[in-house]
């Protein structure tokens, strides 16, 4: 369907602010990944990207490695296609991903392969989904669980109670990256 079909069925639908998630999205992943800590980003995302995420985390820690996307910037994200079934709107969209791309060693944080001087570009593909039952959230939001202001941009785990926020049940979240 068109981003205007998507308007009238998902009324809250607004394409800019769904580009700039996006954007938000793909870099704090693939920071995650770097930094090793998913906690910034996990309620964004499916727990199959989360499984994803921590084994290529792992992957690189049982060789005593960690994978870096540094100086990392996403640009030219746009929306490829937009699909439903009974239970979810489904949303396609690419982006360019430019970083570096090499890997250290955890040992004494020196280079093991890859060029830490020239940024590489790649195309990222990633598909999101929202539960057509989900219902409207706005970015600054009240915990479930207490009550406390979450901002879910920032966060997903409220500052007040720890409990990890389910951003599916209000929004789209990262559903599959392919790349
Ligand atoms: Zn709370």
């Amino acid at each position: 369907m068109t981003i205007d079909e998507l308007i009238r069925k998902d009324t809250s639908f607004n394409e800019s602010e769904f580009i700039s998630k996006v954007n938000i999205v793909l870099i704090k992943t693939l920071s995650s990944i770097m930094l090793d800590n998913l906690n910034s980003v996990k309620h964004f995302l499916s727990p199959e990207v989360v499984d994803k995420v921590n084994l290529e985390i792992k992957n690189y820690k049982d060789k005593n490695e960690c994978h870096m996307y540094d100086e990392l910037n996403v640009s030219n994200t746009k929306i490829n296609k937009i699909t439903e079934d009974n239970e979810y709107y489904y949303i396609e969209t690419s982006s360019t991903v430019k970083y570096l791309d090499y890997i250290i060693s955890l040992d004494n944080n020196e280079l093991v392969s890859g060029d830490n001087n020239n940024r590489i570009e790649k195309n990222y593909i990633l598909s999101f989904k929202k539960l057509k039952s989900a219902v409207k959230a706005n970015n600054v939001m009240k915990c479930p669980y207490c009550g406390n202001s979450l901002d879910i941009n920032s966060d997903g785990q409220c500052h007040y109670c720890r409990k990890t926020f389910d951003l599916s049940k209000y929004d789209y979240i990262l559903d599959r990256i392919n790349r």
